[in-house]
């Protein structure tokens, strides 16, 4: 009998104690906010993605994904939308017209998603192959009727704040028609900045790294693991703080790719996305409070992987290859596929099924608020 009431009496302590030790684990570790990358394919349809897994030599890295869905990317004035529509409705949770970037239909500036976490407290990031002024970077940070406005875009850009910037684009900062030099004010707003390469990030301060005139050069011209690197880079630096980070990532040139009707220049392309999305996919594994979405604007080419041919010089006889595929493009623009969207990490669930692009900035805050 005794006994008995002495493991009671050790079994409340136990309860009690346990109770205290939950509430104590969740006072000193409250979950941080949910960090976000999204990763943009310019040009990235479901053929540039197949690209993929023909031309490869390892399995691409689009399948450690299970939650995949489907986008429709139209924009308000035109059925084929293109890069600065695509991001903006990214960006801003509402489709808008061709050309606009980060306005309404009606071009009433819009609060975009990178300026609306910052404002909530996260460190923001932007890497891109083109100018970082380009379409889909700057409708992320820049408000401007018209895409093409890049001058304007830059001096919108100098005073958001980004926390990491990496791209070309030096042209519109330092050689501009009104003669101003934007880096000046740039340095003034707590930057490092690097006009020649990567890889001097200083936790504590914000980093830019515009290291062309205008783009970056294409895979096939020599550009190196500069969308790797610099997408590991800022994943370092975002760690050294203890803030949330919403990082954006542009594998610009997939787009471009098609519209050259290369299919060399789309196929590299989209293996140096895979091979980025590899290193960002290890990173979102090992850090479980992320939620990576990677889509694209919209196709580019209308291409399609189909039969490859031997032509035989003398005959002009065409004879199938079986165990060879060829890339074929039906325009040198961009189409009007769906568009796939590959989720990974908390959240991911919510972006399967198909829905409209401007539903990606949606699900994300679902995914953030829910977290
Ligand atoms: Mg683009
Ligand atoms: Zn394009």
């Amino acid at each position: 009998m005794i006994v008995m009431k002495k493991s009671l009496v050790l079994l409340s302590v136990l309860l009690v104690n346990t109770c205290i030790l939950r509430i104590k684990a969740q006072e000193a570790k409250p979950e941080k906010p949910l960090n976000v990358i999204l990763m943009i394919g310019d040009g990235m349809g479901i053929p540039q993605v197949s690209s993929a897994f023909y031309f490869g030599e390892e399995t691409p890295n689009f399948e450690r994904f299970e939650e995949i869905g489907l986008h429709k990317s139209y924009s308000t004035s035109h059925l084929i939308t293109d890069s600065a529509a695509g991001a903006t409705a990214f960006s801003t949770g509402q489709k808008t017209y061709k050309r606009a970037i980060g306005v309404s239909k009606d071009t009433i500036p819009q609060e975009t998603i990178l300026e609306k976490l910052k404002n909530e407290g996260y460190q923001t990031g932007l890497i891109s192959l083109t100018s970082i002024t380009h379409a889909t970077p700057a409708s992320f940070y820049a408000h401007v009727k018209d895409r093409d406005m890049h001058e304007e875009i830059a001096e919108q850009l100098i005073t958001a704040d980004v926390d990491f910037l990496a791209g070309g684009g030096r042209k519109f900062f330092s050689n501009r028609s009104d003669g101003k030099n934007l880096f000046n004010i740039l340095l003034e707003h707590n930057y490092t900045l690097d006009t020649l390469k990567l890889g001097s990030s200083k936790a504590g301060m914000r980093n830019a790294f515009i290291i062309e005139d205008e783009g970056l050069p294409s895979k096939i011209d020599g550009r190196g693991d500069f969308l790797k690197e610099a997408s590991l880079e800022a994943l370092d630096y975002f760690g050294k703080a203890e803030k949330p980070f919403f990082l954006m990532i542009e594998g610009s040139y997939i787009d471009w790719g098609g519209h050259d009707m290369n299919p060399e220049m789309m196929i590299s392309e989209v293996a140096d996305f895979d091979k980025t999305l590899g290193a960002v996919l290890d990173y979102v594994e090992s850090h479980p409070n992320t939620l990576l979405v990677v889509t694209a604007d919209h196709e580019t080419g209308g291409a399609s992987i189909g039969k490859y041919y031997k032509l035989d010089a003398e005959t002009g006889k065409k004879t199938e290859v079986p165990e060879k595929v060829a890339v074929y493009f039906i325009t040198d623009q961009h189409s009007g596929e769906l568009i796939p969207v590959f989720a990974k990490g908390k959240g991911a669930e919510n972006f399967k099924g198909i829905y409209q692009n401007a539903q990606i900035y949606h699900k994300i805050l679902k995914a953030i608020h829910e977290n």
